[in-house]
C-alpha cells in the first residue's frame, strides 16, 4: 500500500459514520427504528446501519419544511442575505472536502481523486454561483396599456423533494439544492439508499452555514418507502429527480394520484459518440471515448455507450480505445492513484455482467474485458469491456447498462451517423468528432439530445443546462434556467387611478 493510500484507509477507520437522517435541524431514527445497512461496495463489507424512514417520518420531514417556509425565515429573507449564508454553505464544502469525498468513495465505489477533483469541488462551487446568481435576477413589468401595472414576479414554489441517485450523491444533490434553496424554498433531500451518507453530512453543514431549521432536511431510505412517500405527499409541491427512467415515469404517476406536483426529471441516456473518418485528432478521439464510456465506472447518465464509428477508420480506431482502456484498470477507490473503482452494489454488477453475457448472446464480438476482478476483495469490480459489431437494435445498444460496458457499431456516411444515433428511446446527450465544420453542424443540428459536444466529450459547466430530449427528462438542471423549476410565475394587475 502506498503512502498516500494508507492515508485515506486510516482516515477511513478513524470515521464516525452519522446513520441518522436530518429534520428540523436534529438528528433522528426512525419512528419505526428500522434501519438499513449501507455497503462499501469496494469491499462487500457494512459501513454502518442507517435510518430507514417510511410515511410518518416522511410526513414528519414535510410538516417540518412547510413550517419553515410560511415563517419566511428563508423564503422571504433578503436575497443578498440568502447570498451570503449559501455562499458559507459553498465555503464549507471546500473546507470538509476530504471527509466528503471520503464518505463519496467508501458508500459508492469511486475513485478518491475524482472525489475530491470533480464531486465535492463541482458541488460546492454549483452552491456558490446560485449564491452569486440570487440578488442579480430582477423580475418584469409587462408592456401593457397606460391605466395598469402589470407585474410578473417569481415566488418559490415552497416544498421542494429533492430525489436522487448514487452515481454523484453529492453533485446531484447540489445541482437540486443550488437553485431551489437559492430561489427560496424548503428542501427535504432524498439520496439513493446505496449511497446516503454524504448527504446527512451536506445537511449538517448547511446547518452549521446558517440555513435556518427545517428549510433542508434530508431523509434516508428507500426509493419504494421515503421515495414513493415524497411523490405522494399531498403537501410537497414539486419533485426534482434524477434518476431511471423507469422511477422517473413513477413519479408523474405519484404527481397525478396525488397534488399534481410539479416534476422535473433527469433520467437515463445511450449517449452516441459519433466519429467521422475526417477526424484530424484520432488519438484524443480514442481518449475522449474511452474516458467516455469509463469514467465513474461507466455509471454516467451520459456515459458515451455506443459508439458509432464510421467503417473506413473503426479498425484502426477501436484499437486505439482498447488501449485507453487498457491503462484503466479497476483498483482500490481509496488508492489515489486508480482511474476506475468499485461498481456501486452486489446487484448492480450483476447487472452490468447480465448485460455483458446478453451481448454476446446477440451475436455481438467481446474484445475487451468483460469479466469480473479483484473479487478477492469481496468488492464488485468490472474490467473496462468493449464490444465490436454491435447493431443498434441489440439491447446492448438500446438499454441503459450503467457500467463499463461500450457497444461499437459503424456507419457509412454523416447521414446514416445521425439516423443510428436518433434510433434511441434517450437524448440527454450527444458528441461528434469531424474536422469539417458544415458536417459538425449539420449533424449538432440534427441531433436529438440536449447536450451535444463537437471535438470534446463531456465539457461541463454550472452556467449551461443540462438535461434531456425524449425519454432522458423533462427540464433542464443548472444554470439560471433551471431556476425557472423551482419558482411560480405569478401576475399582479394594479388599476392606475
Ligand atoms: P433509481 O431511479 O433507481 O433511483 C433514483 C432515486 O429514486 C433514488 O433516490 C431511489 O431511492 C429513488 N427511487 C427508486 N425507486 C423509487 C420508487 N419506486 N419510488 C420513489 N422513489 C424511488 O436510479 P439509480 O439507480 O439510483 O441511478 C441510476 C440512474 O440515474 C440511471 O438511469 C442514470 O442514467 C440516472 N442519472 C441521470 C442523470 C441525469 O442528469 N440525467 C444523472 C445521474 C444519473
Amino acid at each position: 500500500m502506498t503512502v498516500n493510500q494508507s492515508k485515506w484507509h486510516d482516515a477511513a477507520k478513524a470515521h464516525r459514520f452519522v446513520g441518522k437522517s436530518l429534520i428540523g435541524g436534529k438528528l433522528v431514527d426512525a419512528q419505526s427504528g428500522k434501519t438499513f445497512g449501507t455497503i462499501n461496495p469496494a469491499t462487500g463489507q457494512v459501513l454502518t446501519e442507517v435510518a430507514s424512514l417510511d410515511v410518518a417520518d416522511v410526513d414528519a420531514a414535510v410538516r417540518s419544511a412547510r413550517a419553515a417556509f410560511e415563517s419566511g425565515s428563508w423564503s422571504r429573507r433578503a436575497p443578498a442575505e440568502r447570498k451570503k449564508i449559501l455562499q458559507r454553505f459553498a465555503e464549507l464544502m471546500h473546507e470538509h472536502a476530504e471527509e466528503l469525498a471520503l464518505l463519496e468513495t467508501l458508500d459508492m465505489g469511486k475513485p478518491i481523486s475524482d472525489a475530491l477533483s470533480v464531486d465535492v469541488p463541482g458541488s460546492a462551487n454549483t452552491i456558490s454561483w446560485y449564491a452569486e446568481a440570487v440578488d442579480k435576477l430582477y423580475d418584469e413589468i409587462a408592456p401593457t396599456p397606460d391605466n395598469v401595472l402589470a407585474m410578473i414576479t417569481r415566488e418559490p414554489l415552497g416544498v421542494v423533494a429533492a430525489v436522487v441517485p448514487w452515481n454523484f450523491p453529492l453533485l446531484m444533490a447540489s445541482w437540486k439544492l443550488g437553485p431551489a434553496l437559492a430561489a427560496g424554498n424548503s428542501v427535504i433531500l432524498k439520496p439513493a439508499e446505496q449511497s446516503p451518507l454524504s448527504a446527512v453530512r451536506l445537511g449538517q453543514l448547511a446547518l452549521e452555514a446558517g440555513i435556518p431549521e427545517g428549510v433542508l432536511n434530508v431523509v434516508t431510505g428507500f426509493g419504494e418507502t421515503a421515495g414513493k412517500a415524497l411523490g405522494l405527499h399531498m403537501d410537497v409541491d414539486a419533485v426534482t429527480f434524477t434518476g431511471s427512467t423507469q422511477v422517473g415515469k413513477f413519479f408523474l404517476g405519484y404527481s397525478a394520484q396525488s397534488n399534481m406536483k410539479r416534476i422535473a426529471l433527469e433520467c437515463g441516456g445511450k449517449t452516441p459518440h459519433i466519429v467521422m473518418a475526417d477526424c484530424g485528432n484520432l488519438d484524443e478521439a480514442a481518449t475522449a471515448a474511452a474516458f467516455g464510456i469509463f469514467f465513474n465506472q461507466g455509471e454516467v447518465c451520459n456515459a458515451g455507450s455506443r459508439l458509432l464509428v464510421q467503417e473506413s477508420i473503426k479498425d484502426e480506431f477501436i484499437e486505439k480505445v482498447i488501449a485507453v482502456g487498457k491503462t484503466l484498470e479497476p483498483g482500490d477507490p481509496l488508492d489515489p492513484s486508480i482511474k476506475l473503482g468499485a461498481i456501486v452494489t452486489e446487484e448492480q454488477m450483476n447487472r452490468v455482467l447480465g448485460y455483458i453475457g446478453i451481448g454476446k448472446e446477440e451475436g455481438a464480438r467481446l474484445i475487451a474485458g468483460g469479466q469480473r476482478v479483484r473479487t478477492e476483495s469481496g468488492g464488485y469490480f468490472v474490467e473496462p469491456t468493449v464490444f465490436d459489431d454491435v447493431k443498434n437494435d441489440m439491447r446492448i445498444a438500446q438499454e441503459e447498462i450503467f457500467g463499463p460496458v461500450l457497444a461499437t457499431i459503424t456507419f457509412k456516411d454523416p447521414e446514416d451517423a445521425v439516423r443510428i444515433a436518433n434510433d434511441s428511446i434517450y437524448g440527454l446527450a450527444a458528441a461528434v468528432w469531424t474536422d469539417n465544420i458544415n458536417t459538425a453542424l449539420n449533424t449538432a443540428r440534427r441531433l436529438r439530445a440536449g447536450s451535444v459536444w463537437v471535438n470534446n466529450f463531456d465539457e461541463s459547466n454550472v452556467t449551461v443546462p443540462f438535461g434531456g430530449y425524449k425519454q432522458s427528462g423533462i427540464g433542464r438542471d443548472k444554470s439560471l434556467h433551471a431556476i425557472e423549476k423551482y419558482t411560480e410565475l405569478k401576475t399582479t394587475w394594479i388599476k392606475l387611478r
